[in-house]
């Protein structure tokens, strides 16, 4: 039987697994992909995680992220309001990230099964029954990091699963001419668009859409045309940029409505606990926080072969709400400023006039460094 199993390994689950294997704990993680992938994602992660990954030898120095330190936001129709970072982030791929915590894990002695995908997952009152495409096995305790999206959830039967999942996200590498240390967040009708560097002189441009305005155009490229591009400041960026991709990567079908951090007796992580909106840059360093706090959870409930489930769940589920249900609040309230034309302008409009306000959203889209 394993002891701890996690499903996923994105940042969520391979921090975790680095955390719990250094921890002494026997870790098997699945991912249902190969390292290394890229994966729809604004690649800007906030600072507040940076003293966290150096002091556990876990921040990726040698790929030389960009530091971003200022943000620009644009309406629809291309109205700009610009200002400082209260606290910054990096800017690195997850194709180079995801592949450098893997190997941490593997060095931090974790097993990991690349191209398995967990089918199912079910508790028996003691232990877990798990099946992958190509084996069953049980486990004490499972950790499901899984991601946003996944026939996991339904599965599981979760609340959010029965309500609509709207959005799209949209990414491309590119080679342009913008500011390596400015992340720019650009409107368009339904939808916005990120830009910040990466590594080895790369952009990131990624938008968040609306499955709706796909349906109608028919397709990504028709929906740019006639959607995306009418922001003048995309419009320049689409016009004047090297696309690295053949094609983009693309992940569709879901929501940002609340999720539960214990369901089922599986202990959630990252964006399978909760997903914040893109606007505020913060989903990697929630998946990265949340890991470190399951983890050390878990280090105080399991000792030996002794397990207080309902104490770890009871635990977990507080300070998963104490440190993060502020922000995903926050965030889904935001982003209703974005994507419509009025709303857009309404929003460069209030920052313009009031830094305190433009500031105080900001603080409250993050957490502090850990
Ligand atoms: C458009 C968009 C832009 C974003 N921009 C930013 C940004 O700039 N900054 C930021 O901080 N956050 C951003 N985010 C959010 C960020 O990408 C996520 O919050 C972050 O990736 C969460 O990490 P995770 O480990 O929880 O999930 P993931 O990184 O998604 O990892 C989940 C892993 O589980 C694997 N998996 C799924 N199902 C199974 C299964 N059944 N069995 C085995 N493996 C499985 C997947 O292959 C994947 O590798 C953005 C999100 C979107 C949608």
């Amino acid at each position: 039987m394993e002891q701890i199993t996690i499903i996923g390994g994105g940042l969520a689950g391979l921090v975790s697994s680095i955390l719990l294997s250094r921890k002494g704990f026997n870790v098997t993680l699945y991912e249902k992909r190969d390292y290394p992938y890229h994966k729809v994602c604004g690649e800007y992660i906030s600072n507040e995680v940076k003293p966290f990954l150096e002091a556990h030898g876990l921040f990726p120095d040698r790929f030389e992220p960009s530091q971003l330190k200022s943000f620009q936001f644009t309406s629809l129709k291309g109205k700009s309001f610009e200002l400082p970072l209260d606290l910054g982030g990096f800017g690195i791929s997850r194709y180079n990230l995801d592949l450098f915590l893997y190997q941490k894990a593997l060095e931090s002695g974790v097993n990991v099964h690349t191209k398995t995908s967990v089918s199912n997952i079910n508790f028996d009152g003691d232990r877990f029954h798990l099946s992958t495409n190509t084996s069953s096995f049980e486990s004490q305790l499972v950790i499901g990091a899984y991601g946003k999206t996944g026939g996991l959830d339904k599965k599981l039967n979760r609340g959010f699963t029965h309500k609509n999942a709207p959005f799209i996200g949209v990414k491309y590498h590119i080679k342009t001419d913008f500011p390596k240390d400015k992340i720019a967040l650009h409107n368009f009708e339904s939808g916005y668009c990120g830009i910040s560097a990466i590594e080895e002189n790369k952009f990131n441009l990624c938008y968040l859409g609306s499955r709706e305005m796909l349906r109608k155009y028919g397709s990504i490229e028709a929906m740019e045309a006639n959607v995306v591009r009418k922001n003048p400041y995309l419009k320049d960026i689409y016009d004047n940029s090297e696309f690295l991709f053949e094609r983009p990567e693309v992940i569709n079908a879901f929501s940002f409505a609340p999720k539960k951090s214990v369901e089922q007796h599986v202990l959630m992580s990252g964006d399978t606990a909760g997903l914040i909106t893109p606007l505020c840059g913060n989903g990697m360093a929630m998946a990265i926080h949340s890991a470190k706090i399951l983890s050390d959870c878990i280090d105080r409930n399991f000792k030996g072969n002794r397990l207080q489930r309902d104490k770890l769940e009871r635990e977990y589920s507080s300070e998963w709400k104490t440190t993060f249900s502020k922000r995903l609040r926050v965030g889904r309230n935001t982003q209703k400023l974005f994507g419509s034309a009025i709303t857009s302008e309404i929003a460069v409009w209030l920052m313009k006039n009031s830094k305190a306000f433009a500031y105080r959203i900001m603080k409250n889209t993050h957490g502090d460094p850990f």
